[in-house]
Order: structure tokens, then C-alpha cells, then sequence
């Protein structure tokens, strides 16, 4: 089973890959995935559920009804500080994670601007915890996406699965090493050898393919995992078995 652990629809925030690209739908990624050898693939919005686009975000994860399609929020904690306020929007956010079937959250501290502290996060966390879901945290690009600030969120919230996104961060595998809840996903790692070095160091069974398309390409990121030399089961683990178990998809 091969599954894609960061995959992107809806409306393209720029355009990706120096080319004008049309907004990506859930068809789009249906096709990647046929293409590409792909069982299952996460669908990430492009931006945030918030207050007023609750109705929008609601309505795009109800258009996501392939079955091969897992479907993610994208939360900003800007906007949880201001539910927190009203009291109100939170409890609608986790209605609406549980009610669309949501097998996961996403956070990126780059697009939203904001340094990842406990403190700020704190609340996306709490609802993580109690979805128990998994939570895609953006790294690379800046000082916003150190890896190092998933240290503080992994002591403090032991309990949430946090899946550390792109494999450029020099400190990231280190952090996987020394945190027992952290993952590793592959997407712009350099190669296969580096790729290989990491599974020597931390093993195969937290880290997760991914492409981030439609910015990376499925086949592309696939085949990186494939040209590494590590053993079968590793490849395994990592193209879609840790990624099952972690997303509880049954078949
Ligand atoms: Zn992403």
C-alpha cells in the first residue's frame, strides 16, 4: 500500500513552480494518484478554517468524496485565539472535523506568519488531543519553520502524533530521535543516500512518504524512496504502512 502523507487542493496560493497552474481539485489529485501508484493521499487545503470560512471549508471537505482521499484541516492559532474569545467557534471547528471525517490537521508556520511557540499552538494542540489526530507541521523556508520549536510542543503534548513536513531541516531527525511522538515525512529530502542515513540512524517506522503535491510531483518523491538503498521492508514502512497505522485506514 502506498500512501501520500502531504498532498495540497483547492485554490493554488501563488503560482507554483514559476507557471501559471489552474486551483487543484480532488479530481487532480485522484489523477496524480492513478498515474503515480499512489493507494491513498491526504487532501490539505491551502489555507485556514476559520471563523468565516467555516461554511467554505465545510463545503470543500463534503466535495472530497473519494474514497482514496483523506482529508485534512488547516488550522491557524491566530484564529483559535479569536474563538477562544468568542467561546463559541472552536466547539464548531471540532464538529466540524468529526463530522467530515478529518484524519488530520495541518499547521504552517511560514504562510501564517508566526513563530511556533507553545504558548500560541497550544490551542490547535488541545484540539489534536482531543480528536486524536495527527498534526502536519510545515518546516523549512525561514526562521518560522525551525524544526527546533516541535521540541517544546512534543515534551508537552506527548500524546499528539506530530509528523514534522518536508525533509530539509537539518535538526529534524535528531528531534524524531529524541521525541518518541515525532514522525518524518520525505518530500524535498535531497536523495536517496540522505534519505538512507536517516532510516540508518532513526529507523524506518516514523517516517512517512510524501509529495506535497501539486508544488512536488507523486511520482517524483515515490521514486526517491524506491532508489534508496535500504532494505524492502523499510521502503514498506515508509511508501505506506506507518502512514495506515498512524491514519487508521482499515483495508
Ligand atoms: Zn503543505
Amino acid at each position: 500500500m502506498v500512501i501520500d502523507f502531504h498532498c495540497h487542493f483547492g485554490k493554488n496560493p501563488k503560482p507554483l513552480n514559476f507557471q501559471k497552474e489552474e486551483d487543484t481539485t480532488a479530481g487532480d489529485i485522484v489523477a496524480a494518484q492513478k498515474r503515480s501508484g499512489i493507494d491513498y493521499s491526504t487532501a490539505i487545503p491551502f489555507s485556514a478554517a476559520y471563523r468565516e470560512d467555516l461554511e467554505v471549508a465545510n463545503g470543500m471537505m463534503m466535495a472530497l468524496r473519494a474514497e482514496t482521499l483523506l482529508p485534512f484541516v488547516w488550522l491557524n492559532p491566530y484564529f483559535l485565539r479569536m474563538h477562544d474569545r468568542r467561546g463559541t467557534d472552536e466547539v464548531l471547528l471540532i464538529d466540524l472535523i468529526i463530522k467530515n471525517n478529518v484524519r488530520g490537521i495541518k499547521v504552517h508556520p511560514v504562510c501564517d506568519a508566526y513563530y511556533p511557540t507553545s504558548r500560541l499552538l497550544g490551542p490547535v494542540f488541545e484540539i489534536a488531543r482531543e480528536t486524536e489526530l495527527p498534526l502536519l507541521w510545515h518546516t523549512g523556508w525561514g526562521s518560522f519553520g525551525d524544526a527546533r520549536y516541535v521540541e517544546e510542543l512534543a515534551e508537552v503534548y506527548g500524546d499528539v502524533q506530530i509528523v514534522i513536513g518536508h525533509m530539509v531541516d537539518q535538526n529534524a531527525p535528531g528531534i524524531a530521535k529524541r521525541f518518541q511522538n515525532v514522525y518524518l515525512e520525505t518530500s524535498y529530502c535531497s536523495g536517496p543516500r540522505r534519505l538512507a542515513g536517516i532510516v540508518n540512524m532513526l529507523g524506518s517506522e516514523r517516517i512517512l512518504f510524501g509529495s506535497d503535491f501539486p508544488a512536488g510531483d507523486l511520482l517524483f518523491q515515490k521514486t526517491l524512496v524506491e532508489c534508496a538503498k535500504i532494505p524492502d521492508k523499510d521502503k514498506e514502512n515508509i511508501l505506506g504502512l506507518n502512514a495506515k497505522r498512524l491514519l487508521n485506514i482499515k483495508s
